[in-house]
């Protein structure tokens, strides 16, 4: 059993390794491309587009990059928490606002800040923001319509974060595992399989916890939780 572990472990790695290089081209191929012709646009319009791409792409190198720093980070042991009172809402409603801009076409992001309640929690601000980062950027990446929603509710000794999507859904077989890294439903998809593990590890350091539901075709919720 312990055998088989290390084994599946070790093949995980080897993938995971291959995938990276990828990973790292596809983004830096684009904006070596891009950056390379944008001169010599003609049009405005043309001009916005590649800047556009070029954009997409140096988001999906920072991301990629924190991800593996992170990792390893984690994996040494040296992940660094540096807590003070934080402003829950207005974390959640910038983080609506830069994820906004990035749905894809024919998808909604909500956020009903009005009704969210003013909260200070002491913990670190910038893995929480971290964490509804990442689960944002998974469901606008598996949304092609519909609606995502961001949104938190105070409990009695907790407070509740949901992130929402009408996408394609998880079936129940690799909802056990998506938590663990490198771990990816379709290899075929951008990312590392490492992003709901890294916010996994924060979670819990910072006390709290993280789950999801979904069903396949309609869309998945996750959800994490931080004391109060
Ligand atoms: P990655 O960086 O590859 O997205 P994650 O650890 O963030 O890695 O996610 C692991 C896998 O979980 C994804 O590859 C995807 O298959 C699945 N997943 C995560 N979020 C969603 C979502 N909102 N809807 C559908 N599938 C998701």
């Amino acid at each position: 059993m312990e055998m088989q572990k290390a084994r599946e472990a070790d093949m995980l790695k080897s993938t995971f390794l291959a995938n990276m290089s990828h990973e790292i081209r596809t983004p830096l191929n684009a904006i070596v491309g891009f950056s390379g012709i944008i001169a010599e646009m003609d049009t405005e319009e043309d001009k916005s587009e590649y800047v556009e791409i070029i954009n997409k792409n140096c988001d999906l190198l920072l991301r990629l990059i924190t991800d593996i720093l992170d990792f390893s980070k984690i994996e040494s042991g040296v992940m660094e928490y540096s807590l003070s009172d934080v402003n829950i809402k207005e974390i959640c409603s910038e983080q609506y606002r830069i994820h906004s801009l990035k749905v894809q076409e024919g998808v909604t992001m909500v956020c009903d800040l009005a009704a969210l309640p003013d909260v200070t929690l002491h913990t670190d601000p910038k893995r929480v923001t971290q964490i509804i980062s990442n689960l944002l950027s998974n469901a606008i990446k598996f949304t092609e319509q519909g609606s995502i929603t961001l949104s938190y509710t105070l409990k009695k000794d907790h407070i509740l974060f949901e992130i929402s999507d009408t996408g394609i859904g998880i079936s129940a077989k690799h909802l056990e595992s998506i938590f663990e890294r490198f771990t990816k439903v379709d290899s075929f998809r951008q990312g590392t399989g490492l992003g709901l593990s890294i916010c996994k590890t924060i979670v819990k350091a910072l006390n709290g916890d993280i789950g999801v539901s979904s069903t396949p075709g309609k869309g998945s919720r996750f959800w994490f939780t931080l004391p109060y």
